[in-house]
């Protein structure tokens, strides 16, 4: 009789799981957990039936399970009614980074710990802004068509092409990826990089900043941080969204907003698909308000076939630098969050939950984190 159930939600791997077996983040290879989790005496269900709720397989077996184990990139929604129907749900730990798909307040009302492997997949992200920044401005999109496709219209892809150098760049929020995102775009010798984050960044990480700045462009006043959100966006020629989804983040780059930003700017979001408004933003790029959006991030998903950033395209025909979920699930953050989805299994197997504090989202009934939110401390 086992001690008690471990609910795994993962995406399919199919052939690519055969192949690669350092995915360990699909279903077929399961983390890598499913000895560890039997030698400690508990039995794995491992699923990828994850919707509809409440007719999905996840649903089924949430009814008894004490442990869940759920992923963003395919993340099963753990919603305040699906926490109602698991009685015995003691923790849900998140593979990965972004603890938004679970319902934080109804699990704090249940006192259902969250822990997600923080900091796992950071660098992989940062890589993946610039990126996409790159492909945005560099208009590369529209150019690697005509090479694939065997046309030679210089100017066609050049008439909205563009150097990063010299431009203003700015992040909403400043973490662990927008600290790497600022600290990655001081090579290309911005005109400048502004923040704005609730929480400000330490005097030491400024300094590093400038420090760098000034060894590679020759200037120490790179960095700014900026109060107004509003101010910074219409300042901006690029803005990259690092923040976490919350109650005031959801739907934050909405029509009002992104009218504030500059007529032919970007927008890159690999946070949340949520915080923006998925119609305003295509409208948006559509009209050529914006140059482009990219990032990987979309609500929900999988994303259904209509979602209209699959389609949308600046009026030249370029500006989409979506891709599905992949920005934080290279093989190398594979490794780390299967690695750190174990380390938090020992301590709760052990029952000494000794977990590390920045891995912890919500525990005994209330936020352990500043990043979801300003909140005053019960
Ligand atoms: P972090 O906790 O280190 O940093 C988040 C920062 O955002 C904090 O400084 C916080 O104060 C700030 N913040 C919160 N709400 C804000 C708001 N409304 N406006 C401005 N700043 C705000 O987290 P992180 O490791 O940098 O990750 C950030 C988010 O990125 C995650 O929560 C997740 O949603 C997303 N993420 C995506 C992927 C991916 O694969 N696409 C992978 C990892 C993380």
């Amino acid at each position: 009789m086992a001690k008690g159930k471990v609910l795994l939600v993962l995406y399919e791997g199919g052939d690519h799981a055969k192949q690669v077996p350092e995915l360990f983040g699909c279903l077929e290879n399961e983390l890598g957990i499913r000895k560890f989790v039997e030698d400690n005496g508990y039995e794995l269900v491992s699923t990828s039936d994850k919707d509809p709720e409440p007719n999905s397989k996840v649903d089924k077996e949430l009814a008894d399970a004490e442990i869940v184990i759920t992923t963003p990139f395919f993340p099963a929604y753990i919603t305040k009614t699906r926490i109602e129907k698991a009685p015995k749900l003691k923790i849900a730990i998140t593979a990965g980074v972004g603890s938004d798909h679970i319902d934080l307040n109804a699990a704090n009302e249940k006192k259902i710990t969250v822990a997600e492997v923080t900091g796992s997949n950071v660098v992989s992200v940062a890589e993946h802004v610039l990126m996409t920044i790159l492909v945005l401005i560099r208009n590369f999109v529209p150019a690697h068509e005509q090479a694939i496709s065997g046309k030679w219209d210089i100017a066609g892809a050049a008439k909205q092409e563009f150097d990063l150098e010299d431009k203003v760049i700015s992040t909403v929020g400043a973490g662990r990826i927008g600290f790497r995102v600022l600290e990655r775009l001081i090579a290309f010798n911005p005109k400048k990089l502004y923040y704005y984050d609730y929480q400000e960044l330490p005097a030491s990480a400024i300094k590093q900043l400038n420090d760098v700045s000034k060894i590679l462009n020759g200037r120490d006043d790179i960095i700014e941080r900026v109060e107004s959100l509003e101010e910074m966006v219409s300042k901006s020629d690029v803005v990259t969204i690092n923040c976490p989804l919350h109650e005031k983040s959801k739907g934050l780059f909405n029509k009002a907003l992104i009218s504030k930003m500059k007529k032919g700017s970007y927008l890159v979001n690999t946070a949340r698909g949520a915080i923006c408004i998925e119609d305003d933003v295509a409208e948006a790029v559509n009209s050529g308000h914006l140059a482009g959006y990219g990032g990987d991030v979309w609500f929900p998903q999988p994303a259904p076939g209509t979602h209209p950033w699959r389609s949308m395209k600046n009026p030249y025909g370029g500006g989409n630098a979506m891709t599905p979920h992949v920005s934080g699930t290279s093989l190398d953050a594979q490794a780390r969050y299967a690695a750190g989805v174990k380390d938090i299994l020992k301590e709760y197997f052990d029952g000494t939950h000794n977990y590390r504090p920045q891995d912890i989202i919500v525990i005994d009934g209330d936020y352990s984190t500043k990043a979801y939110g300003q909140r005053t401390k019960k």
